[in-house]
């Protein structure tokens, strides 16, 4: 028996970090970025305007106040994209849109609300003069040329993930492709004689693959691109098939066949084509994995694909991608944080461990004032599916434990974060 720590390096210790390709920034959201990222420009590119107003001197502003309005000319207006043909002189301003550049002469904007536009409009009168009714600090609402980036500014490190902010940031360099690390290609694999797809009648004694949906829609949500090999049955042929168009994939994830005792061909193949190790994982649910690599010959070169074995049961196969298959894709993909969100929550039932084993619970996580609790969602069997469906954490009861009881703290992996 090994520990789910243990499991984890020794999985972790055979993936590398894939090559880096060049690609439309829209289709990188969720990667690691594998350049620094200079800008070529300023951010913004002139000095322009924050707000919708006038632009003029703040020079000529002194002493204006409510009662006591300073007088200017208005000389021009100006929308955002145009560029500015007149020049504020004293006694002069300039109507302004929020994003336009702001006019030679001119330091400082007064907003809309802080002038006697209003009150002109709807007394029906032009706007050839303006009051202005604020005194303004010199600057005021004026955004300088490259105060988000100057030109040469490093703005994005290499080693980034990539979000939409900084996709959008990519964009307001004037990029439209970048340098990231490559998705890895992960081949699916159910195994059994007892699984039909989806898409077919139910047969008598027969049940629906859903780990490869299960798996696939997990590869996708971290960042892989899933290649779905469908389901290779308990015989040498079908398997030996199957897996040998996984091999082209960065890693192969196979479930089904891997328990002690079992009667599945699986591990008889995966043995022959690759060094693999079945292990015994102290882990509740998902006791059985195994984890090795399987060879491929690209002519003269052998090409070794790391292979991941998970259970069958539905629940242990996604705790177990969770736990092995996830960080896996994830340093692949570049990423250096590899842990599952978690917080402490207040658990609302005793949960015992009697043999020693990492409990991974299934559990309801809701905030009442102010703090979190988790709640188990019912039936904790690994073939019952809906305990994942309900739930939206995985408590950790550690192998350490006797148990927790009703009221103590545990920590809960977070499978996902709802808006609360
Ligand atoms: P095994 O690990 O192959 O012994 O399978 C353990 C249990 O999980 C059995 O009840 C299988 O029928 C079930 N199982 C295996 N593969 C799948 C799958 N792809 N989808 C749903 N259930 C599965
Ligand atoms: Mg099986």
């Amino acid at each position: 028996m090994i520990s789910v720590d243990e499991a984890l390096d020794s999985i972790l210790g055979y993936v590398r970090v894939l090559e880096p390709e060049q690609k439309p920034i829209l289709d990188c959201l969720g990667q690691v970025l594998a350049e620094d990222v200079c800008s070529t420009i300023d951010v913004p590119p002139l000095d322009n305007s924050a707000m919708d107003g006038y632009a003029l001197r703040a020079e000529d502003t002194r002493g204006a106040g409510d009662s006591s309005p300073g007088y200017l000319t208005v000389v021009g207006e100006l929308a955002a994209g145009s560029m500015p043909t007149e020049e504020v002189r004293p006694g002069t301003a300039i109507r302004i849109m929020t994003g336009a550049p702001l006019p030679q002469g001119a330091d400082t904007v007064v907003r809309f609300e802080d002038t006697d536009e209003l009150g002109r409009k709807s007394a029906g009168g032009g706007l050839s003069q303006i009051g202005i009714l604020r005194q303004a600090r010199k600057g005021l609402n004026v955004r300088r040329r490259g105060e988000d980036i100057a030109r040469g500014d490093l703005v994005l490190k290499k080693g980034t993930l990539l979000r939409p902010q900084e996709i959008g940031m990519l964009a307001s360099l004037g990029r439209t492709t970048t340098l990231v690390i490559r998705r890895p290609v992960v081949a699916l694999l159910a195994t059994g004689d007892e699984l039909v797809a989806a898409d077919q009648p139910l047969a008598p004694g027969k049940i629906y693959d859903s780990n490869t949906y299960t798996i696939a829609a997990e590869v996708s949500r971290y960042g892989g691109v899933p290649k779905i090999l469908g389901i290779g049955r308990d015989s040498v042929q079908s398997l030996t098939e199957k897996i040998d168009q996984g091999l082209d994939a960065d890693m192969l994830i196979t479930s089904g066949g891997v328990s002690q005792g079992d009667y599945d061909m699986v591990k008889d193949v995966l043995a022959q084509r690759g060094e693999i190790s079945f292990w015994t994982v102290r882990m509740k649910p998902g006791k059985p994995l195994a984890f090795g690599t399987m060879t491929k010959m690209e002519g003269e070169r052998e090409r070794k694909v790391p292979h991941l074995g998970l259970p069958g049961n539905p629940v242990s196969s996604m705790i177990t991608f969770e736990q092995f298959a996830r960080p896996a894709i994830l340093k692949m993909m570049g990423r250096e944080n590899l842990a599952k969100p978690t917080i402490r929550a207040i658990i609302d039932n005793d949960i015992g461990n009697n043999d020693g084993r990492r409990i991974f619970a299934r559990v309801i996580v809701a905030k009442r004032d102010g703090q979190y609790y988790a709640s188990l969602t019912g039936p904790q069997g690994s073939g019952i599916l809906t305990s994942m469906t309900k739930a939206n954490g995985l408590a950790v009861i550690p192998e350490s434990s006797k148990g927790v009881k009703a009221g103590e703290m545990v920590d809960v992996q977070m499978l996902d974060w709802t808006e609360e």
